[in-house]
């Protein structure tokens, strides 16, 4: 199969219903298996299984509706040349008058689904074919604010060298999260819809993509734009855990209020002691990412921490 076709298969995934209507049930299927593959996760997952995940996805990510049916996605993306169903009954499945088969009977004879083999093998032998795929079902169903979103939620991680899709722990997001009590972990900001955060992410303190592990002593909640400041190196940790602000990060009252008001506090603690972020890896955010000098506290000429040894 070349290359061309499976990047088509996917793209006619996208299919936008009349008068604008969101139909990203098939897409997040689709992105749901790619992080299996790039994981190595077996390829044929159980009905039940896979819709758990799927519906969830589509709580968080897909349109207001009453209940979301996994079972169309499930069943019909094997019309797109990319999918199967297999049951180790080997059934006469019955179809209903649209053609599909009743979630009832998947969970009776026990349906497995996933991708086909050759999709498989295509995906995971070409990082870059599978980067396009991923690439394209997040730009065409979804807007870019929260691609991250997704990707933390399938598990795959895109912002590595353009040829490398990193896998990347599903759990990380919901561990570190947790270990942080579902708050920003300078600024406190949890805003929910009904029970899901929304952004609230789980940042890496050093890098994925420079081989910082999924654990939780690597990781911080913290809020979009707090993720954001920390990530372009507006700020850094002391060695106490306090927030450094750099010299170079500058602005006027909304500065203030989201960056300098938090100058030599300490960052929330984590619900355990061990999740207390590693200084391995605060020292190669200080190294790598941290921009400038520490700024002095105002008015008194002195640093935030006195053994702060940022570098
Ligand atoms: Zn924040």
């Amino acid at each position: 199969m070349k290359d061309i076709d499976l990047l088509t298969k996917f793209n006619r995934l996208t299919v936008w219903r009349r008068g604008g209507e969101r139909a990203p049930h098939k897409p997040l299927l689709a992105l749901y298996s790619l992080g299996k593959a790039v994981r190595d996760e077996k390829r044929l997952v159980e009905f039940e299984e896979v819709s758990k995940n799927l519906v969830r996805l589509l709580n968080d990510f897909g349109p207001e509706r009453k209940n979301h049916r996994a079972e169309y996605p499930f069943w019909r993306m094997q019309k797109d040349g990319i999918w199967e169903v297999k049951s180790p009954d080997n059934p006469e499945w019955r179809l209903t008058s649209s053609g599909d088969v009743k979630k009832s009977e998947l969970i009776r004879y026990n349906a497995f689904g996933g991708f086909t083999e050759t999709v498989c093998h295509e995906v995971k032998k070409d990082p870059a074919l599978l980067k396009k795929i991923v690439q394209t079902l997040l730009d065409d169903n979804f807007p870019p604010s929260i691609h991250e979103d997704i990707l933390q939620a399938v598990g795959i991680d895109l912002a590595a060298d353009a040829a490398v899709v990193q896998r990347r722990n599903p759990e990380f997001r919901n561990r570190v999260l947790r270990a942080y009590e579902y708050r920003c972990a300078i600024c406190g900001f949890d805003i929910r819809i009904d029970h899901s955060p929304i952004g609230l992410e789980a940042a890496h303190i050093k890098w994925h993509t420079a081989g910082g592990p999924d654990e939780e002593s690597n990781g911080l909640a913290l809020c979009t734009l707090h993720h954001k400041l920390f990530d372009r190196g507006a700020f850094t940790l002391s060695n106490q855990l306090e927030v450094l602000v750099s010299d170079r990060a500058n602005g006027t009252a909304s500065f203030n209020d989201w960056l300098l008001k938090y100058h030599g506090k300490k960052l929330a603690a984590p619900q355990r002691a061990t999740y207390q972020p590693d200084m391995v890896f605060r020292d190669w955010h200080v190294r790598e990412v941290f921009r400038g000098e520490v700024r002095e506290l105002p008015h008194t000429g002195t640093h935030p921490s006195s053994g702060y040894g940022y570098r």
